[in-house]
């Protein structure tokens, strides 16, 4: 999940264990709460081999745990989180692998996406101001340590002086769709989201489709924009949605993806790095799907 949906708790699932594969992880350079090298770190602990670092909107984070794998015989898959708008207003994520890092449009689309999340973080702070909650704007920043900001970093602030109880209120009361301190923010379509990816070299995949409404109509038309892969094995599915996706996958010929969506942040519920089970047979075909988009590109 991450920074733009609130989490719920919906039960553990059968699927919790240690993993070989992660494909879902969060470190500073989004709402993580640990670095690359310190993520890479915990993922070699908990014998992962193959690990997607996939920061929402931002490849920062790929570069330096590549590097510290080097000292691990962990696979790191350049991976990212983009937050796509849905006709009507919701919002999906859509996960890449296997990404070109040096892409130019990517890195380009990026850097605009990113300064959306700044100047609407920056508009929340502005609205708690007006509603009697100064915060920091320079201290909300901090919180995001140079990675992407995210509304757990301004509920972090309003924790931090007290206006809240918890992150959850913040997002009840304040900040959360509708609330009077919420600002929307710039998104590509799912189908541009699927189509930066694939000209990145990069696979799409629907992240934690559960959080949406009637997914199985949602993935049928995301595959029709050219959707490789669903998150088919995350931290607390009920094992009957777990069923459901792995059955949906099959009959779609997509990808069945899977990961921890590890923060590091107690209060999001998080699953463990490596914690969820995900076949290694999933990595196999992802990247030999990147390689056809390479081809296609080259
Ligand atoms: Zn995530
Ligand atoms: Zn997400």
């Amino acid at each position: 999940m991450d920074n733009d949906i609130p989490k719920r708790h919906v039960g553990d699932s059968p699927s919790l264990g240690s993993s070989k594969v992660d494909l879902h992880t969060h470190t500073t350079h989004s709402d993580g709460a640990y670095s690359p090298t310190a993520l890479v770190a915990m993922a070699a602990a908990a014998g992962v081999k193959h690990l997607a670092v996939t920061d929402h909107d931002n490849l920062g984070g790929v570069a330096e745990a590549t590097l510290a794998a080097a000292q691990h015989t962990i696979e790191i898959i350049p991976g990212i989180e983009m937050s796509a708008d849905m006709p009507g207003g919701s919002e999906v994520h859509i996960l890449g692998y296997y990404l070109d890092v040096d892409n130019q449009e990517l890195q380009a689309e990026l850097v605009r996406l990113r300064e959306g999340r700044e100047g609407r973080g920056y508009g929340m702070v502005q609205k708690l101001i007006a509603l009697g909650m100064p915060i920091s704007w320079e201290r909300v920043l901090e919180l995001s340590a140079g990675g992407s900001v995210g509304r757990p970093h301004v509920a972090q602030a309003m924790l931090e002086r007290g206006y809240i109880q918890s992150s959850a209120e913040a997002f009840d009361k304040y900040i959360g769709d509708g609330g009077p301190a919420y600002v929307d923010r710039a998104k590509l379509s799912p189908a541009e989201s699927v189509a930066l990816i694939h000209r990145a070299g990069g696979v799409a995949s629907f992240a934690h489709p559960i959080y949406t409404t009637d997914y199985p109509t949602v993935l049928r038309d995301l595959v029709a924009l050219g959707l490789d892969g669903v998150e088919s094995y995350y931290g607390h599915y009920p094992e009957a949605d777990r069923q459901t996706l792995l059955t949906l996958a099959d009959q779609l010929g997509i990808i069945p993806t899977g990961g921890s969506d590890y923060h590091g942040r107690p209060t999001m519920n998080d699953t463990p790095v490596g914690g969820v089970y995900v076949p290694v047979e999933s990595v196999a075909r992802l990247r030999a799907k990147a390689e056809t988009y390479r081809k296609r590109i080259a």
